[in-house]
C-alpha cells in the first residue's frame, strides 16, 4: 500500500494536526460565524469539517442541507482560504463534493461498515488526487476498517488516513462510543505508515470527557484530532452536547501536552532503557510461572481423568475469584485487572484439561 505521509497534505500551524468545524452545515451564517470565531482564537485547522448529509439514527431529525450546503462551503473556501472536508456516504455524494471542489472527504462510521457503499465511492474518486479519511466502522471489526482503506488504496488514493471515533456497545457506558484503544493500536501495527487521527467528539458524546480522550490519543501516538466545534453549540441541530465553542477548543488545544513519540535509546545508560530491561526480566519470570502453572494443570487433568472428575468445578472457580480479588486489594492492584487475568488463566486451564482428558490434541 503506497501511503503519502501526513505532512505532505495536512500542513498544520496548530499545536496538533487538527480538523474542526460543526457536526452539520446548518446555514451559511452558522458556518461563517464558526470559521470567524476559530480565526479569532488563531485556530486554523488543516481542514474545516461540516457534514452536509447527516446519517441520523432515527428519521425526522436534521439530515443535512445537501448540495445547498456544498455551495456555502465552496464560497467559504474562497473567502477564508480554508480547506474543507465533508462526509460522503454514496457515489452521488462523492460526485457532488468533487463538483464543488471540496478538498477532502471522510467516510463515516456507518458507511465504512458497508463495502458496497465504500466501493462505489472509491470508484468515483479513482485516480484522483484527493485525501480520503476513513472512520472506523460502528462495531469492533478491524477487518472491515482495513477493507475500506484497501478499497481506496486499490483505486490509487495515496492521501489516506484513518479516524478512530469509538465503537458502539449495547447498554449505558460513560462514552457515547467506547474507544477500545487496542483496535486503532492494532491498525497502527498492521499499517504503521497510515496516518491515524482521533475523533474525541464522537467517542465522548459530551464536552466534559473530550480533554482526557484527546490527551490519551496524543499519548498513544495519534497524528491528529478531529473535533466538532460550533459558534453556539446550544442551538446546534445535531450533536449539540459534544460540540465545543471556539473558545473551549482554544483552551483545550493550549492545555494539550505533546510528548515525544519517537525516542533515542542509543545511550545505554538511558533510564527508560533500564526500566524496560527490568520489564523484560519480569515478563520472563511471569512466563516461567505460567509454564509452571500449566504443568500443574496437566497433573490435575491426569488426576481428574483417573478419578472421573468433571473439568469445571464451580466452587473452586468461585474460590479463585474471591481469594484473588482479596489479594489484589491487599497488594493495591486493580480488582478488574486481576479478574480479567484470572478469567484468561481459567479459560486456558479448561482448554488444556479438555485437550488432555479427551485426547483432543
Ligand atoms: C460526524 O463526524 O459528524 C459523524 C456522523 O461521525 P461518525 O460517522 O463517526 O458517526
Ligand atoms: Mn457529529
Amino acid at each position: 500500500m503506497i501511503i503519502d505521509p501526513l505532512h505532505n497534505w495536512f500542513s498544520s500551524n496548530n499545536k496538533t494536526n487538527l480538523i474542526t468545524g460543526p457536526c452539520g452545515a446548518e446555514s451559511f451564517e452558522q458556518l461563517s460565524k464558526t470559521i470567524e470565531d476559530l480565526n479569532k482564537f488563531k485556530i486554523s485547522p488543516s481542514f474545516f469539517r461540516a457534514g452536509v448529509w447527516k446519517p441520523r439514527t432515527r428519521p425526522n431529525s436534521f439530515e443535512g442541507k445537501g448540495e445547498e450546503a456544498l455551495k456555502w462551503l465552496a464560497e467559504l473556501k474562497q473567502t477564508y482560504n480554508q480547506k474543507i472536508i465533508v462526509e460522503v456516504a454514496n457515489a452521488q455524494h462523492a460526485e457532488l463534493a468533487l463538483k464543488y471542489n471540496i478538498d477532502a472527504l471522510w467516510i463515516g462510521a456507518r458507511t465504512t461498515g458497508n463495502p458496497f457503499s465504500v466501493q462505489e465511492i472509491a470508484d468515483v474518486v479513482k485516480g484522483k488526487n484527493i485525501p480520503i479519511l476513513i472512520k472506523n466502522p460502528i462495531h469492533t471489526d478491524l477487518q472491515l476498517w482495513l477493507g475500506a482503506i484497501e478499497r481506496f488504496s486499490n483505486n490509487g488514493i495515496k492521501q489516506l488516513a484513518a479516524i478512530h471515533r469509538g465503537f458502539h456497545v449495547y447498554g449505558k457506558t460513560k462514552y457515547r462510543n467506547k474507544p477500545f484503544w487496542n483496535i486503532p493500536i492494532e491498525l497502527r501495527t498492521v499499517l504503521p505508515n497510515l496516518p491515524l487521527l482521533c475523533d474525541p467528539s464522537h467517542i465522548c458524546g459530551n464536552t466534559e470527557l473530550i480533554p482526557q480522550v484527546a490527551q490519551k490519543a496524543l499519548d498513544l501516538g495519534f497524528d491528529g484530532l478531529m473535533l466538532e466545534s460550533h459558534f453556539n453549540p446550544n442551538i446546534a441541530l445535531s450533536d449539540a452536547n459534544q460540540q465545543l465553542t471556539p473558545l473551549q477548543l482554544h483552551g483545550l488545544l493550549n492545555n494539550l501536552i505533546i510528548r515525544k513519540v519517537k525516542i533515542n535509546l542509543s545511550d545505554k545508560k538511558n533510564t527508560l532503557q533500564e526500566l524496560r530491561n527490568l520489564i523484560d526480566e519480569i515478563d520472563e519470570d511471569l512466563l516461567n510461572l505460567l509454564k509452571k502453572r500449566i504443568n500443574t494443570i496437566s497433573q490435575i487433568a491426569t488426576y481428574k481423568k483417573e478419578n472421573n472428575i468433571a473439568i469445571f468445578q464451580l466452587e473452586r472457580w468461585q474460590e479463585i475469584i474471591r481469594t484473588r480479588a482479596q489479594l489484589a486489594d491487599k497488594l493495591g492492584l486493580s480488582r478488574q485487572h486481576v479478574e480479567k487475568i484470572c478469567q484468561l488463566l481459567h479459560e486456558e486451564s479448561i482448554k488444556h484439561q479438555n485437550n488432555l482428558m479427551n485426547n483432543n490434541n
